[in-house]
C-alpha cells in the first residue's frame, strides 16, 4: 500500500517554547493511535522553523511516529552565503524532506525553477527527499493557463534526476488562491490537477512516475481533509494553517485514520 503522508508547515511560526509544547502535545496522543497509523502507512512531519529543528528533534528521536522536514534549504553546497542552511546541515539533524519551491519562496524571494532544480539536486544528495511545490496563481487559472503554469514548474524544477533519486522525489500541489485563504479547492479540481500531474511524472519517469507521492496544499481541515485524501492520485495534505493548532491537526489526523 502507497504511504500517505501530513505534513504541518508551521512557517515562521512559534517560538521554541511553543514549538516543542505542540511536540509534546502530539507524542503520546500519537503513540496511542500507533497502530492505527501504521496500517494505513501514514508519515506524520512537521516543518518548523530552522532554528527549532535540532530541539525538536531530540524530543522525538525515541518516538518513530514523526518525521521532521525543513522549509527550505540553500542551492549551493557551502560556502560563503551567511545567513543560508546546506542540505547537509539540515541532513546532520536529521531531516528527512526538505519543502522546495513553495509559493511563498517562489513570491517573495522570487525563487526561480531553475534555482529551484538545484536544490532539489543538494536534497537529494544529502540524501533527504525534496518536495516540490507548484501550484498555479488566480489569473493563470481564470485564463484556463493553470496546467501550462504546472508542466512548467514540474519540469523547470525537476532536471536531470536518475531514477534512484526520483524514488526520493515527493510532489505537492498548492494552487496559491487556496494558500490561507479558507478556500479550498473543489474535489473536481484536486482530482483534475492530480490527475495531470500524474500524467507529466508517467511521462517523464515512466512506471516509477506512479509511485511518486502527491500531496495536496491550501487551506485544509479537520472537516475537509478525509475527502480530499480520498481522492484520486491524492497521497497526502501539506498543512500550513490548520497544523498550527496542535489540537486541530490531532483531529485532523484522527479524521484520517
Ligand atoms: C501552505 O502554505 O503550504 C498551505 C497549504 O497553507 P494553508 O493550509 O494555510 O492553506
Amino acid at each position: 500500500m502507497m504511504h500517505k503522508y501530513l505534513i504541518g508547515n508551521w512557517k515562521m511560526n512559534k517560538t521554541l517554547q511553543e514549538a516543542m509544547d505542540c511536540i509534546q502535545y502530539l507524542l503520546p496522543q500519537l503513540e496511542a493511535i500507533k497502530d492505527a497509523i501504521h496500517s494505513i502507512n501514514l508519515n506524520l512531519v512537521i516543518a518548523p522553523s530552522f532554528v527549532h529543528l535540532w530541539p525538536i528533534k531530540e524530543l522525538i528521536q525515541h518516538h518513530t511516529l514523526i518525521q521532521l522536514a525543513a522549509q527550505n534549504c540553500h542551492h549551493e553546497i557551502q560556502g560563503a552565503f551567511t545567513g543560508e542552511v546546506s542540505a547537509a546541515m539540515l541532513a546532520s539533524v536529521d531531516v528527512k524532506y526538505v519543502i522546495i519551491g513553495h509559493s511563498e519562496r517562489r513570491i517573495y524571494q522570487k525563487e526561480t525553477n531553475d534555482l529551484l532544480a538545484s536544490k532539489v539536486k543538494k536534497v537529494l544528495a544529502a540524501g533527504m527527499s525534496p518536495i516540490l511545490c507548484c501550484g498555479e496563481n488566480i489569473e493563470q487559472r481564470n485564463t484556463g493557463e493553470h496546467k501550462t503554469a504546472i508542466y512548467h514548474q514540474l519540469k523547470g524544477g525537476l532536471v536531470d534526476l536518475t531514477l534512484q533519486e526520483v524514488q526520493k522525489l515527493l510532489v505537492a500541489y498548492e494552487p496559491v488562491w487556496a494558500i490561507g485563504t479558507g478556500q479550498v479547492a473543489s474535489l473536481e479540481v484536486i482530482t483534475e490537477m492530480h490527475d495531470f500531474i500524474r500524467e507529466i511524472l508517467l511521462e517523464q519517469y515512466g512506471m516509477i512516475g506512479e509511485k511518486i507521492p502527491i500531496l495536496y496544499g491550501g487551506s485544509c481541515n479537520a472537516k475537509n481533509i478525509a475527502a480530499i485524501l480520498n481522492g484520486s492520485n491524492v497521497n497526502g495534505g501539506l498543512i500550513g494553517g490548520a497544523s498550527l493548532q496542535v489540537n486541530h491537526f490531532m483531529e485532523m489526523i484522527n479524521n484520517i485514520t
